[in-house]
Order: C-alpha cells, then structure tokens, then sequence
C-alpha cells in the first residue's frame, strides 16, 4: 500500500492538532493496521517525546567546580 502521503500526518496525530478529515483519514488507515504506518506512528512518537523532554540543565559536580575556581584564582 502506498502510504507516503500521510508522512507529514503523524506528528499532528500525535499531537492531536490534527482534525477534520486528515485525521479521519489517518484514524481510518491505522485501525487497518498497516505496517509501514504503524512504523511510521511510533517514529513519530518518538521524535515528539524528545522534542517535549525539558532541556536538562547540566551541573558542575561541587568538588570539580572548587578545583576549577581555585585553579582560575591562582591565575
Ligand atoms: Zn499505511
């Protein structure tokens, strides 16, 4: 089945922004458990999972950041 033209369905569908007919459309498809779709869908979930993860905010372990300013003061 040649499904490419709902390639840029899923991330809406996962998003749930997309309404109307796409989304009856894509609905309709994915309950006939096309293969290359359901692929597709769970790429996408993915992808929108990352996207929605807080950037981590990375921290200096306490020790390391002493050693650094002591050795930056001594300069
Ligand atoms: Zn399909």
């Amino acid at each position: 089945m040649d499904c490419q033209h709902l390639d840029e369905y899923y991330e809406l569908c996962i998003l749930e922004t997309l309404t109307g007919e796409a989304c009856a459309i894509v609905r309709e498809h994915l309950a006939n458990r096309c293969p290359y779709c359901l692929a597709r869908l769970r790429e996408a979930a993915r992808a929108v999972y990352l996207l929605c993860q807080p950037a981590r905010t990375v921290r200096p372990d306490p020790k390391r950041k002493a050693q650094l300013l002591r050795r930056l003061q001594r300069k």
